[in-house]
């Protein structure tokens, strides 16, 4: 197994960089080590080269699969470039041009094999003669359902791990929350593999929730101090993506529309016009910027409230990669959560993604300090309120919520962590109904010790608890309402809790409009 210092060398020479970023060291060790990894990192975070650079040294092929075929010639070329032999398999290619690959493949002639799921099945005459040493899932996240961006070909490949159980393994993506990462795990077979989650944090992204009213007249002035800045526009249908870029171009803006229903070679023209910055915006839906790397990106807008938290912290990601100070501002408004909805009904996996939605409006609903809510989202846990989003630029007024705190944990805990918000109110308040009987709750100490706190206002300090990351919802369990690492300081260890005054609350939620 190479060292740190070969290692070393090797970024330096094939990829000219001098030391490794956060994680990608741990990640190449592990590789070497035989390990199945799992590898939880942001957009430009430097996936990439955790299995770049292993390729080299590996004596045989190093598979990747990658749903974007786009993506898929970047990087090839990229690889080259640097002296790198790399191919891609995928559909657009002729019969001749997928023949020379295979030649190349058994001449041991390729060290990194791009290709696409559909694609693999290319292989299977082959895969006996081909000597592998390594197989990366990029994209990972889409194997889920869960997941914000499922692709069905994803799911076959948990055969992968079947047919070469020596050889490792490793899955990325740069979204996908607790249950997303288990079920990656669980499809792809890979129970025991390492997980590396990198920091999720974006300091340099300011974060703003607004009411949907009058969006377009916001946006102008949202934009009048950011003439040249690069931004993009997130909307929900095509429809908007149009009209809406129609309308800055009126307003001497360079914008255009980018959605799935526009053909291929429009869709490339308006990414390479917006990468050259010979375009300033696009409007777009869903469809644009998986993997386009413009680290100039100033600002991203949410024209529309998003399905869940894992697809808008992808989206507002794409701003300031570079590192420099970025805005990112959320429209909110009650016609999109119907929208939403219906969405998720027609999904195949209602449930869960009403949870997800029911997560988002709560986010944009806050009153906690947005990043830690994205943050406790992801699992990661920050002690101080950020300064650059919206709630701490302008609190609200706060109570000592301690008491409250202490006795909505204390009764999580006694109840098992097995029930969702409405049962534990409904211990809290001492409610005399089946679901309480049934299960013996009206025994626990915690039964009825706050019935002086109505039931909805219970539910607005729940919800603030677990927005602070006190407690976490288990989608995948019917929702129950889990405890976090961070809950036993106020159980244990007198952490002091602030609570939004729920009068707070009832402002924010009039300026939402009401159909
Ligand atoms: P991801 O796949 O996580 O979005 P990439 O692998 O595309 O990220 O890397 C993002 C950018 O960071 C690329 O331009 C890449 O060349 C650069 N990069 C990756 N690793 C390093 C490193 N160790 N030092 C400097 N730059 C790096
Ligand atoms: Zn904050």
């Amino acid at each position: 197994m190479p060292d740190l210092q070969q290692l070393t060398t090797t970024l330096k020479e094939y990829f000219g960089y001098d030391s490794f970023r956060p994680l990608q060291s741990e990640i190449i060790a592990s590789i070497f080590d035989g390990n199945d990894n799992l590898v939880i990192m942001p957009t430009g975070g430097g996936k990439s080269i955790c299995y770049q650079l292993p390729a080299l040294l590996l004596p045989g092929i190093t598979l990747v699969i990658s749903p974007l075929i786009a993506l898929m010639k970047d990087q090839v070329d990229g690889l080259l470039a640097n002296g790198i032999s790399a191919a891609f398999v995928n559909s657009s290619q002729t019969t001749e041009e997928q023949q020379s690959i295979y030649q190349k493949l058994l001449d041991k002639e390729i060290k990194l094999l791009y290709i696409a799921p559909e694609s693999l099945s290319f292989l299977d005459a082959i895969f006996a003669q081909i000597e592998l040493s390594l197989i990366a899932i990029d994209e990972a996240h889409c194997i889920s359902a869960w997941g914000h961006d499922f692709r069905p070909a994803y799911t076959q490949l948990g055969y992968l791990k079947n047919r070469f159980p020596k050889i490792p393994l490793i899955a990325l993506t740069a979204t996908a929350d607790k249950a997303t990462r288990q079920d990656i795990c669980d499809q792809l077979n890979i129970p025991n593999a390492t997980h590396h989650i990198a920091s999720f944090d974006r300091k340099n992204l300011s974060l703003e929730v607004r009411p949907g009213n009058k969006r377009i007249e916001q946006i102008f002035s949202f934009l009048s101090d950011k003439t040249n800045d690069s931004g993009i526009i997130y909307c929900l249908s095509r429809k908007t993506t149009e009209t809406l870029a129609e309308k800055l171009r009126e307003q001497g803006f360079t914008a255009e529309a980018y959605h799935a229903g526009i053909n291929h070679d429009q869709r490339a023209k308006v990414q390479e016009d917006f990468i050259n910055d010979t375009i300033q915006i696009v409007c777009a839906t869903i469809a644009f910027g998986m993997g386009i790397d413009k680290s100039n990106v100033r600002w991203v807008i949410h024209y529309n409230l998003p399905k869940n938290i894992e697809g808008y912290y992808q989206e507002i990601g794409r701003a300031g990669r570079d590192g420099l100070p970025s805005s990112t501002l959320l429209f909110h408004s009650y016609a999109d959560i119907v929208q939403l909805q219906k969405f998720a009904d027609m999904s195949g996996n209602k449930e869960v993604q009403l949870a997800k939605l029911d997560r988002m409006k709560q986010y944009a609903d806050s009153l906690s300090c947005r990043r830690k809510i994205l943050l406790s989202y992801f699992g990661e846990l920050i002690e101080q309120d950020c300064g650059n989003c919206d709630v701490c630029k302008n609190p609200p007024e706060f109570i000592d919520g301690t008491i409250i705190a202490q006795k909505a944990l204390s009764c999580v805990t006694r109840i098992k962590e097995e029930e969702p918000i409405g049962t534990v109110i409904d211990v809290l308040r001492g409610a005399q109904n089946t679901t309480v009987y049934d299960k013996g709750y009206q025994n626990l100490k915690t039964y009825g010790i706050a019935n002086d706190i109505a039931w909805r206002d219970w539910q607005q300090y729940i919800i603030q608890l677990t927005n602070q990351g006190y407690l976490e919802i288990a989608f995948h369990q019917n929702n129950k309402l889990k405890l976090t690492p961070i809950a036993k300081k106020v159980l244990f260890e007198g952490e002091k809790v602030s609570l939004a005054h729920l009068k707070a609350f009832e402002k924010t939620k009039e300026s939402i409009i009401k159909p």
